[in-house]
């Protein structure tokens, strides 16, 4: 179900935008919840990994319906939920990553060979589904101060040192719009959890370096 559809059935939920795309495709976010306690899961953040877009619209759905009807989500009251949290969701960081990834673009507009031009640099990466990157050929998960310099390090080793499909860590730290707006609504909030959704199949990564808050693990598998 899309946002607006959610929006018709379930008026409760709050649909506004954090920025916009290098392409100007607003960045919504929806929050449930009036709650003081404040949380944020994000999707899509690397375009090939564009499933986690359908399954956080999903959880939302079943959240809003399990509130209409007054009824338990994982064993938590919707209600209760509903009036103690306010849960934001990005269900897309990287709109036009995803559009390229899922064929939206002609193959004669500008994003379309734009990328192209790009990924010829990288023929070893399947095109355009190996394509993580933003639509200018950024990793936005790798666009973040926190550990910049190490990420720049690691990958320009590797041979991202431009533009690419994936882990091209940009030429600074938030360069990308997609992560500019992320970054900037994390401080205008103070998240007691951030939860950002991608896939590689059956794995979960809790870790960040040794920063790692004690309970990640646990709340990892609580909720994954
Ligand atoms: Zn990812």
């Amino acid at each position: 179900m899309n946002i607006n559809a959610l929006k018709t059935i379930y008026p409760f939920l709050d649909v506004s935008s954090i920025g916009t795309s290098v392409l100007g495709r607003p960045l919504r976010v929806i929050k449930f919840g009036t709650g003081t306690k404040e949380v944020l899961y994000c999707g899509s953040t690397h375009a090939n990994e564009w499933i986690t877009t359908p399954l956080l619209m999903r959880f939302l759905e079943n959240i809003s319906k399990s509130y209409v009807n007054n009824l338990n989500i994982f064993g938590v009251n919707a209600r209760e939920l509903f009036n103690n949290v306010s849960l934001y969701i990005v269900p897309m960081v990287n709109p036009d990553g995803v559009d390229l990834v899922t064929g939206f673009f002609s193959e004669n507009s500008w994003a379309y060979t734009n990328a192209k031009r790009i990924a010829d640099n990288f023929p070893d990466i399947p095109f355009p589904n190996g394509w993580k990157a933003n639509i200018e050929g950024i990793d936005l998960n790798l666009q973040f101060p926190a550990g910049w310099d190490q990420a720049k390090e690691i990958k320009y080793a590797q041979g991202f040192t431009k533009p690419a499909p994936r882990d091209f860590v940009g030429y600074g730290p938030l360069t990308a719009p997609e992560s500019v707006a992320l970054y900037n609504f994390t401080l205008r909030h103070n998240f007691s959890l951030m939860i950002t959704y991608h896939t590689q199949g059956r794995v979960i990564y809790y870790q960040y370096q040794d920063q790692t808050p004690p309970n990640s693990k646990e709340n990892c598998w609580r909720i994954c």
